[in-house]
């Protein structure tokens, strides 16, 4: 049985009918970006997350991008963040010529350390303007605790919640906490297109009315550019497809919960750090991240020659990539460094069946006895 890293096929394959349907009737209307199908999505897509607004764009790293812009980030200010995130978001950043700074995580959580933020804005408030606060493999960040530090700063807060689609503390989800929430919809996440695709989410309507302008060449109305904006934009395909599969994401979040339940059961004796729900709140598994010390590589190695995929996100913090090593040569983030060299992903998706984790469990519990 060869069991992959992740599926996007199974996940086509389950929703066929419907998402034929919904992509040829859209094919036949003729009308291709930003239409009604876009409309539709962002209403149920702004609902689902308890925002009153959703603003969809191209992908992803457009929607930290624009999410940054809309703020009024703009070249020169600083945006602080965290090395252990998708190069995306720190892309975003870059984008706009602002700065990114890193501060460590939490070594449990991974994500964002409220007290790292605090000591690093204590000192060095000047100039930043945002943070971006990633949620990192399904789970938020401590929100609470990070509002409080930047609000204390008067510093704006952006989520990248393009891992945790649905994930929330206190009933809140992610997008809901921040000025702006940022997601992805490329097709391996939570809530994933088949092609790329994003949104922006936010109360605020001013907000939600400059990220609509700045998605399209910053027109209000057609044809007239108010401020300057650029091309980011969901096509009417893709939005279709999402709102089909919209309609299943808090069931497949529940799937993916039951499989990291059955993950615990199996792995818990084992000297590994398991993840788990944060405080008052539900993961949703975006990633199924194990913590496994010094033989991490050689685990990895022993589950490819079983055909388990498995995957190292991320196997090199941005500030040591080699496109930032040189900029960045005198940041240190141990915890962030720590984890790098000790984590790894195992396969966990909607369509994963119940005798493939075991599968995935049971090689483990042979490496660990070996
Ligand atoms: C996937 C991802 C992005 C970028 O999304 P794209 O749609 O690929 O541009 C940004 N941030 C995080 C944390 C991600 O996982």
């Amino acid at each position: 049985m060869t069991i992959p890293i992740a599926d996007p096929g199974a996940s086509y394959r389950r929703f066929a009918e419907e998402i034929d349907e919904a992509v040829l009737s859209v094919l036949k209307r003729g009308w291709y970006i930003l239409g009604s199908e876009c409309e539709k999505f962002e209403r149920a897509f702004a609902d689902y997350c308890g925002v009153a607004y959703a603003v969809g764009v191209a992908n992803g790293t457009d929607a930290v991008e624009l999410a940054l812009r809309a703020l009024g980030v703009v070249h020169g200010d600083k945006v602080v963040t965290v090395a252990n995130t998708a190069v995306a978001t720190v892309a975003a950043i870059e984008r706009i010529g602002a700065c990114p700074v890193f501060v460590d995580v939490d070594p449990f959580s991974q994500t964002l350390s409220p007290e790292a933020l605090q000591n690093y804005l204590r000192t060095n408030s000047a100039g930043v303007k945002a943070v971006v606060a990633v949620h990192l493999f399904g789970s938020l960040c401590d929100m609470p605790s990070i509002l409080e530090v930047a609000e204390r700063y008067g510093v704006r807060v952006v989520e990248d919640c393009a891992q945790a689609h649905g994930a929330e503390v206190s009933g809140r989800r992610a997008g809901c906490w921040g000025a702006v929430g940022a997601f992805s919809f490329y097709p391996t996440k939570n809530l994933g297109a088949f092609g790329d695709g994003g949104a922006v989410v936010t109360h605020d309507p001013a907000l939600a009315e400059r990220v609509r302008m700045l998605r399209q060449y910053g027109w209000r109305q057609r044809y007239v550019s108010d401020i300057v904006g650029l091309n980011s934009r969901l096509d009417e395909i893709q939005a279709a497809i999402l709102t089909v599969k919209l309609k299943a994401l808090d069931e497949d979040n529940m799937r993916r919960r039951t499989i990291a339940e059955r993950y615990r059961a199996k792995l818990q004796a084992l000297p590994v750090v398991l993840p788990g729900d944060p405080p008052g709140g539900k993961h949703v598994y975006h990633q199924y991240v194990v913590q496994c010390g010094g033989r991490r590589d050689e685990l990895g190695r022993y589950l490819r020659q079983h055909e388990i995929g498995t995957a190292v996100l991320y196997p090199i913090p941005i500030h040591q990539q080699p496109a930032y090593a040189e900029r960045f040569a005198g940041v240190s983030l141990p915890v962030t460094e720590k984890l790098a060299r000790t984590i790894l992903c195992l396969p966990i998706y909607p369509e994963l069946t119940d005798e493939a984790v075991d599968g995935v469990a049971e090689a483990i519990n042979r490496f660990y006895a070996k």
